[in-house]
């Protein structure tokens, strides 16, 4: 089992609604079980500025999967919750990136990991902090970032702690 950290982001439509979705579409995939997730954020957009707010959030969740299919998976989810790829960090229905796999240090044309920009970032380094309690980096100015709300965590359907999941008396 592997220990990783994702970030969520959506900015166009439902916002919590594609969070929400993409939460559970992640928790119904096989080998990922969604252990925690922060809460949600409203933030400014970063570089491309001229588009709406963003509602992002952190999970922190225990797969059997290798970075690459993890990758795919997330990226199929993006998908049917109705992404477009346009404009590289343009408005975006759901955007949901790897932060973090266990202590993997990576970079190729498909995935790098940790995830190269979320060191300068707040609006992923404050919901991540949420998730991992003992993170070490240093969280930079929050100006544009702020607390918008508590997100359920979606039930683990193969978490053997799920009371569904416990013999009956
Ligand atoms: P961004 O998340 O940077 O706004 P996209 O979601 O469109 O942009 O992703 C662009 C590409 O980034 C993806 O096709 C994917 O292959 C690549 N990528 C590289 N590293 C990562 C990572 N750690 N998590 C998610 N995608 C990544
Ligand atoms: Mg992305």
């Amino acid at each position: 089992m592997s220990l990783v950290y994702l970030s969520m982001g959506s900015n166009m439509g439902d916002r919590l609604d594609f969070l929400q979705k993409a939460l559970k579409r992640l928790q119904e995939t096989d080998d990922v079980c969604v252990e925690a997730v922060s809460s949600v954020y409203e933030t400014e957009p970063v570089g491309y500025r001229e588009q709406p707010d963003f509602l992002n959030l952190a999970v922190r969740i225990k797969t059997l999967l290798s970075p690459e299919i993890l990758l795919s998976e997330l990226q199929r989810i993006e998908k049917d919750l109705g992404r477009k790829r346009n404009r590289r960090f343009g408005p975006r229905t759901i955007d949901i990136d790897i932060l973090l796999f266990e202590n993997q240090e990576r970079s190729d044309d498909r995935l790098s990991i940790p995830h190269p920009r979320m060191k300068q970032r707040a609006f992923v380094l404050i919901p991540l902090r949420d998730v991992m309690p003992d993170m070490s980096e240093v969280v930079p100015d929050d100006a544009g970032v702020r607390y918008y709300c508590d997100m359920d965590l979606p039930s683990c359907e193969n978490d053997s702690r799920s009371p569904a999941k416990l013999p009956p008396d």
